[in-house]
């Protein structure tokens, strides 16, 4: 297959070398339509439309992949031709740049989300929703993942980013991963090479693609599993602004601290920048109010770190993870 060089501008605009402007553009739809099928590569497709926080710019090219070789395919096409690839499972953790995002997204959500229960074990695809996972535990009376029946991500990001919540996190089930390695070859992942810590695992940086995890659960009664799983949600809903588009807990939690106390003790709550805002519910969690840009959570954001900071001595880190330039935005 011929390969022609695109000249990128790392997370800016399109530009390349203008002979490969239009050609260049047309063979790469191609190509990857020749990995995934014509109908599953999209052009300039707004991401706001793909992210809980309803922001975000064009993805030049968006495919969703539909079997582990395609999926595989993709990264590995990526890799040889130098093109960015970012992975999206439920962009239920991102903050996109309003300028958007040059070369490939990989959305992995509905498209590779099958999921069985064998005796203990739950083996869920990448872009399964921790929702229905969980749901699938309490029907084979499976106890260990009712932390995670509230959280809107899927399965491949919950395992990047070790997701937790109340007594629990990914870590203390998952038994196993498989992923594609840049080159498109699939690797197995036993607990130690995972290198889960909190909200942080290998595949953070190791530009691996996750495809499937095993999760190993443990015996329990469905009424117990489910009374848990509602009082989770019961107290998600009474603290968590989950009528407004927010990526959840902006930033970790700082060790011997809550964000959110951090926040409101320096009089943040309901501060607001455009259309981003802290949360009057809960001030960990900053909101898109209607009409925020990306600019503005950002902006937000660099505000709270630098008040916390300079009022409270705590340098605050986002768990949201950025994708693309932020440089002067809004
Ligand atoms: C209302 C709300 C409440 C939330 N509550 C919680 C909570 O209680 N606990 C918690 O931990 N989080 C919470 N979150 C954050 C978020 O849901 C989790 O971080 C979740 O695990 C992200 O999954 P995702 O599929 O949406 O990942 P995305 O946001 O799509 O991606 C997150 C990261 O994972 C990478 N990634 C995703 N899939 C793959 C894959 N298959 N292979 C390689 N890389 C991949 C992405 O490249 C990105 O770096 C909440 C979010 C919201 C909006």
């Amino acid at each position: 297959m011929p390969r022609r060089r695109c000249h990128w501008r790392a997370g800016g605009l399109f530009l390349r070398d203008p002979d490969y402007l239009f050609w260049g553009e047309t063979m790469i739809k191609a190509e990857l339509e020749s990995i995934v099928g014509s109908g599953a590569v999209l052009e300039g497709q707004l991401l706001a439309r793909y992210t809980s926080f309803q922001v975000g710019g064009p993805a030049e090219f968006l495919v969703r992949p539909e079997t582990f070789t395609q999926a595989a395919g993709i990264i590995a096409y990526c890799r040889e031709n130098r093109l960015p690839l970012h992975v999206m499972g439920r962009g239920t953790n991102l903050l996109v740049s309003d300028r958007g995002l040059s070369g490939v997204v990989m959305v992995l959500g509905d498209n590779l989300a099958a999921i069985r229960a064998t005796g203990p074990r739950i083996v869920a695809q990448a872009g399964a929703s921790l929702a229905r996972v969980s749901a699938l535990a309490l029907a084979n009376n499976l106890s260990g993942l009712e932390f995670a029946s509230g959280i809107p991500g899927s399965v491949g990001g919950a395992v990047v980013m070790n997701a937790g919540a109340f007594d629990g996190e990914m870590q203390d089930v998952l038994r196993q991963v498989l992923a594609a390695n840049p080159r498109g070859e699939l690797v197995v992942f036993g607990p130690q090479e995972m290198e889960l810590g909190y909200r942080s695992s290998a595949f953070q940086n190791n530009d691996h693609l996750v495809l499937e995890a095993e999760l190993e659960l443990g015996p329990g009664s469905a009424g117990a599993i489910e009374a848990k799983m509602n009082d989770f949600n019961r107290r998600r809903r009474d603290k968590q602004p989950l009528d407004l588009p927010s990526a959840g807990s902006t930033f970790k939690r700082p060790p011997g601290h809550y964000a959110g106390q951090l926040i409101e003790s320096c009089g943040l709550r309901g501060a607001k920048l455009g259309g981003a805002a802290v949360s009057e519910k809960h001030c960990g969690f900053i909101v898109n109010t209607g009409g925020a840009t990306a600019g503005d959570v950002h902006a937000l954001i660099r505000r709270v770190q630098a008040q916390v900071e300079k009022e409270q001595g705590v340098r605050l880190v986002p768990e949201v993870r950025f994708w693309g330039d932020f440089e002067n935005e809004s």
